[in-house]
């Protein structure tokens, strides 16, 4: 058994529900299982359409609902082709609407938006992907039907990046939907989930893959498929470096390495069930289906194995120092603590043995909310403890990541990377290796990006 999933960007149209759908159909694998996003940028325009209901926009509120309405509609006539299956497909489209709505007439009145409204905002994407899905494949003259993931993928109440409960949500998922696959094939909402108390919570943007997971580890499926735009996970960014090639094998661990590096190539979380249960997961896609695609597994070695170069951009250096950093107990912990505070990710960590001072990198537009807040913390340190002198800020900085388990054990790699930096003129504002050896990073000036993946990856050509 295979669980497919299908992201918003092979999702933006009548054809590619139907494109995808005929995928379904061809597969050699018949016993599928299907999870899905929300039709392409859907649930961006679902949360700012939030916003605009909370400074009472009303017409601009309107005007969007409608165009989701009519984005959903385009889709429906495109493919339900009985008069039947349309009629029905409209009128749901119609109530999710005027449900939707309801909700967001709410957030004006009252005056609030908060993390639990917006995760019911947008999980009226998924809601209606999945009936949209499942009529496209009865188009094509299988039998499916559409499933709401709430009723098992269960999770805390952390709204926006809610944590899953594995196994509740696998005991739930044989009791309710495995029992009614029977030869048909169920659709179901990526992304969603909710409380033992029924309350609906998302499990982080780009969730969808890991919903897949979640399926997949509750049957211990064979394969999980992950449909993409693209050909699989690639040696760099091919939209910064035009020669990066396909990876046709990568380890558990590597892929969650570079999935850290933006939702595009694979949620974070999803590996964690698909380990656990030693599913491999592919990588294929929807516009090149005959192409194998990248292979995920647990069985891939250092012999196969690809580095990859991969970048984050517009990010801000953060630097503390002081002579008296080290002397003052807690301190990195206050730090760091006061970043987390605010809700602000971290995206690496240097610091020098001497404990002089420390460097971390969060996204700029993060960047204010974490100063004001260290700013506020650090007070104390300094005034009472007099341990920190001075915060620098650097703006405009790009991680550039160089990944691989042939980094391991293999002396003189992080050499050349320097070396061909230094060679093309690009300073090295900080550098970061995890003793797991399998990712250096390196801070440079986000001017440099694209010039520093194209020398390394040049550089390490013959290792790639
Ligand atoms: N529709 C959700 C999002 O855009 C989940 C997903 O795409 O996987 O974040
Ligand atoms: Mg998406």
């Amino acid at each position: 058994m295979v669980v497919m999933k299908f992201g918003g960007s092979c999702l933006t149209n009548g054809e590619q529900f139907m494109n995808a759908a005929g995928l379904v159909k061809n597969y050699p694998d018949k016993n599928s299982i299907v999870v899905v996003s929300a039709v392409c940028k859907i649930t961006d325009k679902l949360l700012d359409t939030g916003q605009l209901a909370l400074e009472k926009k009303a017409k601009e509120v309107e005007k969007n609902l409608n165009e989701i309405h009519d984005k959903h509609q385009e889709i429906i006539n495109y493919i339900a082709e009985e008069p039947v299956e349309k009629e029905k497909l409209t009128k749901e489209n119609d109530n999710h609407l005027e449900e939707l709505r309801q909700i967001y007439k709410g957030v004006s009145l009252i005056n609030e938006l908060s993390k639990r409204s917006l995760d019911v905002i947008s999980s009226f994407g998924e809601r209606l992907s999945v009936l949209l899905f499942s009529a496209a494949l009865r188009n094509l003259g299988l039998n499916s039907f559409p499933v709401d993931a709430r009723i098992f993928v269960t999770t805390d109440d952390t709204f926006g990046s809610a944590m899953v409960d594995l196994e509740t949500s696998k005991k739930k998922f044989r009791k309710k939907v495995l029992p009614r696959i029977n030869g048909s094939i169920p659709v179901i909402t990526g992304f969603i989930g909710s409380t033992e108390d029924g309350i609906t919570t998302t499990i982080g943007r780009n969730g969808t893959d890991y919903t897949a997971s979640i399926v997949g580890y509750s049957i211990k499926c064979d394969e999980i498929l992950i449909w993409k735009d693209v050909d699989g996970v690639m040696t760099a960014n091919p939209k910064i470096y035009s020669g990066a090639k396909v990876v046709p094998f990568i380890s558990y661990q590597e892929a969650s390495e570079i999935s850290h590096f933006g939702g595009e190539i694979i949620h974070p979380k999803t590996m964690q069930p698909a380990v656990l249960a030693d599913i491999p997961i592919r990588i294929k896609n929807t516009f090149n289906p005959s192409y194998p695609g990248t292979l995920i597994s647990s069985n891939c070695n250092d012999n196969y194995s690809s580095l990859i170069t991969c970048s984050i951009d517009e990010l801000t250096l953060i630097t503390i120092e002081g002579a008296g950093l080290q002397a003052a107990p807690n301190s990195i912990v206050k730090v760091l603590a006061a970043v987390a505070k605010v809700d602000v990710n971290i995206y690496m960590i240097s610091m020098a043995s001497s404990e002089y001072n420390i460097s971390f990198l969060v996204k700029s537009k993060d960047a204010e909310k974490a100063l004001l807040s260290l700013q506020q913390e650090l007070e104390v340190m300094r005034l009472v403890e007099r341990s920190i002198s001075k915060i620098v800020v650097d703006d405009n900085v790009a991680i550039i990541a160089c990944v691989g388990a042939r980094l391991k054990g293999r002396i003189g790699i992080a050499g050349k990377i320097f070396s061909t930096l230094g060679k093309n003129g690009i300073n090295i504002i900080a550098i970061a290796q995890g003793s797991s050896e399998y990712n250096i990073s390196i801070v440079v000036d986000s001017k440099n990006t694209g010039k520093a993946v194209a020398c390394i990856h040049e550089e390490l050509d013959g290792e790639i």
